[in-house]
């Protein structure tokens, strides 16, 4: 038996950051957006995009079944649908402030442009690229 290493259980969680396991394949799909997960609720998720919908971005609701804990399969394949984690909710909501470009919980002394509300904030290592490639 070599199963004394068992991997920490995968759990969706408020907070969570998620992208699309394969953004070429699902090019052009308006759905394969990063987003941040809201409500976890049975075997449904609602997530919110902040780049989707009205000014403040939009929620939807997708199935909790396509959100992966990695971009691979158990069996080493690269998954081609769904989404997989990308970065964990926030150590300390009061401090850390998402950043839209990269989704990922940054604290807010590494943020470039600071701004209310998830995913409206920019990281300095994002505002470094924005000024590099504009
Ligand atoms: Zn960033």
């Amino acid at each position: 038996m070599s199963d004394g290493t068992k991997a920490a259980t995968f759990e969706v969680k408020r907070w969570q950051t998620y992208v699309p396991c394969k953004t070429e394949y699902l090019r052009g799909e308006s759905r394969s957006k990063p987003f941040v997960v809201d409500v976890v609720e049975g075997d449904r998720v609602k997530v919110w995009d902040p780049t989707g919908g009205q000014r403040m971005g939009g929620h939807r609701w997708i199935a909790l079944r396509n959100l992966h804990e990695t971009g691979t399969t158990k069996t080493g394949k690269e998954r081609r649908t769904g989404f997989r984690l990308h970065c964990q909710p926030p150590v300390d909501p009061v401090r850390q402030e998402l950043c839209g470009s990269c989704f990922t919980w940054a604290a807010r002394d590494q943020l470039a442009i600071s701004a209310r509300g998830f995913g409206h904030s920019t990281c300095i290592p994002c505002m470094a690229d924005i000024e590099i490639n504009s």
